[in-house]
């Protein structure tokens, strides 16, 4: 894909260098227990000298959420995923400009970055569990370790794969504006027989939705040769959950869950592509 680097969005929320989110056992600054602490107090007291500098710790960080709002983003020179942030502000921005000139009224979703596990207005997240749309907030979140994972494990690489993945989350947030999400959601609750199956037509919309957004790059110009394929394959291979968990349901029952075959995936996509017209995307007709 032909993008710009060095993008910066002011949509983006950078929330990877937070400390105070982490899940017991995961690895993250220094943790000092209470002897820890009073020993390095100790130690500075004696011989003047700040001691909790020196182990990585200031006395008030031992575990202390901080506001969810705030810009934690790491210094450039440590940031291992600088590149790919650069690339996910411009695909963000790219697909929400498309929107807002199809969309009346659309209003741009935030996008958050975290690093292994987070807190949305939807609850609280693992990194494991994939990028995700949250309706409560208006918020896509991804942990960019993430795109190694579609590119490894589901065999999705590509730049055009990673950038399939948000415009699908984006095209959640479409859904939600345009009120999609809601009349589904009271439709599962008076059918729960149906519920699966309507969250099987969500997600195959919000793969059609991509598939409008990647119409328009096309027309741009902004595609590269086996672009389109990419694009596929993540469509193919990546399956999410999130309809389940906004429908209200605390775990998946993975027996009774589909997101509907690769198949399918990729012929939503395919008429979202082709078509470049949101009209063309009535999964539910
Ligand atoms: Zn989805």
């Amino acid at each position: 894909m032909r993008w710009t680097r060095g993008h910066v969005s002011a949509n983006v929320e950078d929330r990877r260098g937070r400390r105070g989110m982490r899940m017991p056992g995961r690895r993250g600054g220094t943790q000092i227990g209470c002897g820890g602490f009073l020993m390095l107090l100790l130690l500075s007291v004696v011989f003047k000298q700040d001691f909790f500098s020196l182990v990585g710790v200031g006395p008030g960080s031992g575990g202390v959420a901080s506001t969810p709002t705030t810009d934690t983003s790491l210094p450039p020179g440590q940031d291992p995923h600088k590149e790919l942030k650069e690339f996910v502000s411009f695909v963000l921005d790219d697909t929400q400009d498309v929107w807002t000139q199809k969309l009346n009224g659309y209003r741009p979703a935030k996008l958050v970055l975290f690093t292994d596990s987070v807190r949305s207005a939807c609850g609280f997240a693992q990194a494991a569990s994939g990028p995700f749309y949250c309706p409560g907030d208006q918020k896509v979140y991804i942990d960019l370790g993430f795109y190694q994972e579609l590119s490894q494990r589901f065999g999705a690489p590509g730049d055009f794969a990673q950038a399939y993945v948000l415009a699908h989350e984006i095209g959640h947030h479409v859904q939600t504006l345009t009120g999609i999400s809601t009349k589904v959601r009271r439709a599962q609750a008076q059918n729960p027989s149906q519920a699966n199956d309507l969250s099987v037509r969500m997600e195959l919309q919000a793969d059609c939705l991509a598939g409008v957004w990647a119409h328009s790059t096309a027309q741009r110009n902004l595609l590269e040769r086996g672009d389109i394929e990419e694009g596929m394959g993540a469509a193919a291979a990546v399956g999410d959950d999130r309809i389940q968990r906004m429908s209200g349901k605390r775990y998946i029952n993975p027996e009774s869950f589909t997101h509907g075959s690769a198949e399918q995936r990729m012929q939503w996509f395919r008429r979202g592509l082709d078509s470049g017209n949101a009209d063309n995307c009535d999964t539910f007709g």
